[in-house]
């Protein structure tokens, strides 16, 4: 296998890269060092096929002029503001912009940082709103198994990942999870939604039996949970999650961090799914990938309801330093024009289709036990080498980095979501690498 070599200039002992193989990521450094469109340079001077739009995020493609001249703009003329009882025209703006392209009735939006800090806001405002209406018995929150929702206490605690308990053990109390809906025996390679699992929902029956529905606030989801995967939801699934939550006087939360921004060829999953939750968390397209920032949207029954008390009490004692960061706002305005002079939230579903049949053509390849996709979303399960989850799925991801494609992996599912603006050619040249290592690898 090529060894890349990168620059002896670059010293790497310092930096303690996240969720990284630091020892192993050390010996044989892999490095970009420009980006543009599709494609990433590596130091090496090579293309590589980004084919997970950075790590969900760049959803109109790499280096874009438009969103470079708003955040230098930004910068020169206001660099910082804070939105502590004071703020900045850019935030109403984009705030404003958001809503217009917000399922209906999710027009309130909070601005984070982060995927983790959406989560972990979006959690506190169904803790707040359930006190404000009087019922404060209702603290529980609900997750899924091998649910990920970032690395916030939160976020962690809702989420399903056994990495987490078995590095950090102390996890939030009050905190229960539904099964997840990953399930090769009934639904390997399924193509869009599965046929089997909706069941799975009544989950939520359960967890009121058990607990009563007056200690449950919410229950968090990824319509499509991505970081553990890539796995749609199972036909009919959100829509009987979204009927018992609503039965039960239960928050439902879709943690849309990935899906959001036109990943399904709608907005948002909610869109796609045609269910509508009562709060949504967001963050990497909404910047394009370029600014860290992150959004949650509520419902104005949500945000009306912590609105209460007298007018010079706040709300919410909640916020960051840097929510509706003027930067970020100013990338997030240049990213939604992007995404709306090019069509790009729903461009996606005229290639679906044929994202689908070539994912699908590597169906019978050495190892694949497994393709699933959805939208521009898509992964390549391979069966662990001798029982050890993720090496095989390791050695195919740097084969495919070394023959130019780059991806992000998830044990042993190779997860593709390309940039929005990706064509037929892309995705044909996507496959056909991935497909040529998965043949090498074996
Ligand atoms: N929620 C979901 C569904 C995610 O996929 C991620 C990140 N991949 C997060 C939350 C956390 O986002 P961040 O890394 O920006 O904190």
């Amino acid at each position: 296998m090529t060894v890349h070599q990168i620059p002896n200039t670059i010293k790497t002992d310092s930096f303690w890269m996240p969720f990284t193989a630091n020892r192993q990521f050390k010996k044989a450094p892999r490095l970009f060092s420009s980006a543009k469109g599709m494609y990433y340079t590596s130091v090496d001077g090579r293309q590589v096929i980004d084919g997970s739009a950075g790590l969900w995020c760049v959803n109109a493609g790499h280096g874009r002029p438009q969103i470079a001249a708003a955040v230098e703009r930004q910068l020169s003329t206001l660099d910082f503001a804070p939105s502590f009882n004071m703020g900045h025209p850019l935030a109403f703006d984009f705030a404003e912009r958001l809503a217009e392209i917000a399922p209906k009735g999710l027009d309130r939006v909070f601005f984070t940082n982060s995927g983790s800090e959406s989560v972990d806001t979006a959690l506190k405002i169904a803790l707040a709103y359930h006190r404000a209406a009087g019922q404060p018995s209702r603290t529980r929150l609900i997750g899924r198994e091998r649910g990920y929702h970032g690395v916030g206490f939160g976020g962690m605690s809702v989420g399903g990942m056994v990495a987490n308990r078995r590095q950090f053990a102390t996890h939030l109390p009050g905190v229960d999870h539904i099964r997840h809906t990953h399930d090769l025996a009934r639904n390997a390679f399924a193509k869009d939604q599965p046929e089997h699992g909706a069941e799975l929902a009544d989950d939520v029956e359960r967890m009121v039996a058990l607990h009563g529905a007056d200690t449950i606030a919410a229950v968090i989801v990824e319509p499509v949970p991505g970081s553990t995967a890539v796995l749609p939801a199972p036909k009919g699934y959100l829509q009987r999650l979204r009927e018992l939550c609503t039965k039960h006087g239960i928050l439902l939360i879709f943690d849309e961090v990935i899906t959001g921004f036109g990943r399904l060829g709608t907005p948002f999953a909610a869109n796609f799914y045609g269910v509508t939750p009562d709060m949504m968390t967001t963050a990497k397209g909404i910047t394009n990938g370029t600014v860290p920032c992150g959004a949650v949207f509520t419902s104005r029954q949500i945000h009306d309801g912590l609105m209460v008390g007298p007018d010079n009490a706040m709300e919410l004692f909640h916020g960051y330093t840097y929510s509706a960061h003027p930067v970020a706002c100013a990338a997030g305005l240049a990213t939604l024009d992007i995404y709306k002079d090019e069509a790009l939230l729903t461009r996606g579903a005229s290639l679906a289709d044929y994202w689908r049949d070539a994912l699908h053509s590597l169906k019978g390849l050495p190892n694949v036990v497994d393709i699933r996709n959805q939208g521009l979303m898509g992964a390549v399960e391979v069966a662990p080498r001798d029982g050890v989850v993720g090496a095989r799925g390791y050695d195919i991801m740097v084969d495919c980095f070394n023959r130019g494609l780059y991806f992000r992996m998830s044990g042993d599912s190779l997860a593709l979501s390309p940039p929005l603006i990706v064509e037929k050619s892309h995705i044909d040249d996507i496959v056909s690498i991935l497909g040529d290592s998965i043949k090498r690898v074996a």
